[in-house]
């Protein structure tokens, strides 16, 4: 079963057993207070990709109110998704979720192009969030 950490459920910060926030700052009912990716209600899937886009946009209103500064960071709710084919090919689901609206998006059919896509996405966020490089076959290089 899909659930918040225990931690998060005790906190008393949930409505229906999923943190309300914001869906253009990420911000909690409590001021200062931010919550992103899967213990959110705010409407997107509960993937990595939506969390990593979250995170980015809390981040920078966090990094506002230490400054005294307003944030200007908005979540947009996009999101993109790689479907392997096998063979070396891979297709792309480019969406949007925005709060109220039905999500919209676009396939990308299976191509070499995107495979190298998917790579470089994977890669670069090994490099970004570890300071590492990877090969494509996830070996230290
Ligand atoms: C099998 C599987 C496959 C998936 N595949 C994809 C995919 O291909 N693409 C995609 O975009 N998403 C995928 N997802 C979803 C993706 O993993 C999640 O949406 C994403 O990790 C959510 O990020 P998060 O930071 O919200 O939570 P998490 O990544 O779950 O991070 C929460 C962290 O909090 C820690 N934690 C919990 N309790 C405590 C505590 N008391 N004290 C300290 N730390 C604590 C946990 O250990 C964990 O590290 C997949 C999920 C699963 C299960």
């Amino acid at each position: 079963m899909h659930r918040v950490p225990t931690v998060v459920a005790e906190s008393g910060m949930t409505v229906d057993g999923w943190i309300p926030v914001d869906a253009m700052t990420l911000e909690t009912s409590y001021p200062g207070v931010f919550a992103v990716g899967d213990v959110t209600s705010v409407g997107t899937p509960k993937a990595g990709v939506f969390a990593e886009g979250q995170a980015a946009v809390a981040a920078e209103r966090i990094a506002a109110i230490i400054r005294g500064e307003d944030g200007s960071s908005e979540y947009d709710g996009h999101g993109l998704c790689y479907l392997e084919f096998g063979h070396d090919e891979v297709a792309r689901v480019d969406v949007m979720f925005v709060s109220g609206r039905p999500p919209t998006g676009t396939f990308d059919a299976p191509s070499h192009a995107i495979a190298l896509d998917k790579e470089v996405f994977g890669s670069s966020r090994i490099q970004r969030w570890f300071g590492r490089a990877w090969t494509n076959l996830g070996t230290p290089r």
